[in-house]
């Protein structure tokens, strides 16, 4: 009979929240990636990340109170150390266009999140341009998340905790039979009594039964403003988004750790790419046209800027069920971009459906 409980394909943020919950349930684990530890080739890679309750449906509302009440805490505690930055969340754009569903579905809710005027949002934040036609919503739950530390110490809390890792082992093939699963990697067979693939833009190549994603590259950039630093940093400095109109949604975040002051488009739609593809040059008068568009200050520069990967799923939706071919294999399929807030959540899903496996 096979040591190991469960093996995760995947690196990422899902894979590594799986495995934390599996592990702090006393699960012998091992995690499995083609690449090595902080890679830059993925979708969980770069220091920070947005997490807002500021939403357009009611069901991922929840989730973010979810994730921000229970399983992030969870999380920092074990970890022992903060993973987010509290800082407001400013979310605005045409009430009349897709914000209106943010507007809805949000106040709904009955979150700490409210609705004021243009003229206040710009007091409050002078650097961002806000037009005087948009609706605001000023998230109180919303906060930097400390995106590389947090991915850091997930390891480290894993490895502390007994779990090993297959760095630069890229799975092949993953074949169940009654009581195991045998994962064919580069260096040798791994056999688990479960699995979970969360492998990003790469799990339908992995596990053709995986919903096929659209894997769009983004980029980011880090921009140097014509502004007193300290406006820029967070608890001054809000992460944002302006949704204008469908697949034109713009975001940002505070400087971190004298990173610049971070922007980027949010690419939604668009001719896929493949994963392994070599990345073109930043289009970096792009980005430069983008913060003069969206900062109300001058903006002297682009200090750096980065490439990352989106896997669009169906539907943008989250999926964490058991593979059709395997009750011994879970599979994850979530990111379009937004699930690195969802993390916890989506990493405890699977391990909750692992769990049932892992038992003698
Ligand atoms: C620019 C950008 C900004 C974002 N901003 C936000 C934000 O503000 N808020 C938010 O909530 N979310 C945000 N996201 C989304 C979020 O970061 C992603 O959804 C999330 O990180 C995806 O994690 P993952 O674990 O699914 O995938 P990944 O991080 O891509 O992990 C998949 C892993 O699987 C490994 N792998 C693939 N194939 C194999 C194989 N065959 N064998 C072994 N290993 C394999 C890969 O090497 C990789 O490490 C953003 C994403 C990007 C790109």
């Amino acid at each position: 009979m096979t040591e190991i409980d469960c093996a995760i394909v995947g690196a990422g943020i899902h894979g590594l929240c799986a495995a934390f919950w599996l592990s702090r349930r006393g699960k012998r684990v091992v995690v499995l990636d083609r690449h090595g530890p902080g890679h830059a080739l993925g979708g969980s890679h770069g220091a920070t990340r947005i997490t807002r309750s500021s939403y357009h449906e009611a069901d991922l509302v929840r989730l973010a109170t979810e994730a921000h009440q229970d399983a992030w805490p969870t999380l920092e505690r074990e970890l022992g150390t903060a993973l987010r930055a509290a800082t407001p969340g400013l979310f605005f754009g045409p009430p009349d266009g897709p914000f209106g569903d943010y507007l809805r579905a949000t106040l709904a809710a009955g979150v700490a999140v409210e609705a004021i005027p243009p003229t206040t949002a710009r007091r409050l934040f002078p650097l961002l341009r806000i037009e005087d036609d948009d609706a605001v919503l000023l998230d109180h739950t919303a906060a930097m998340i400390l995106a590389g530390k947090t991915m850091e110490r997930l390891r480290s809390w894993l490895h502390a905790h007994g779990a090993t890792f297959g760095w630069n082992m890229p799975a092949r093939n993953l074949v169940a039979d009654v009581d195991s699963v045998r994962i064919e990697t580069s260096s040798g067979t791994v056999r688990a009594r479960s699995a979970v693939v969360s492998a990003g833009a790469w799990s339908h190549e992995l596990e053709p039964s995986m919903p096929v994603t659209t894997v769009l590259r983004q980029e980011v950039g880090y921009f140097d403003l014509d502004a007193p630093t300290a406006r820029t940093r967070v608890g001054a400095f809000p992460v944002w988004a302006r949704i204008a109109r469908a697949n034109d949604f713009v975001y940002g975040l505070p400087d971190h750790a004298d990173a610049g002051t971070k922007a980027a488009r949010h690419v939604t739609v668009g001719e896929g790419t493949d994963p392994d593809d070599e990345p073109p040059a930043i289009d970096r008068l792009a980005l430069l046209d983008l913060a003069r568009e969206h900062f109300a200050v001058p903006v002297r520069g682009l200090r750096a800027a980065e490439h990352c990967l989106y896997a669009m799923t169906p539907g943008q939706s989250f999926r964490v069920a058991r593979s059709p071919l395997s009750s011994r294999i879970v599979q994850v399929t979530a990111c379009s971009g937004h699930s690195f807030k969802f993390g916890p959540v989506i990493g405890r899903a699977a391990a909750d459906l692992a769990m049932d496996l892992a038992v003698g």
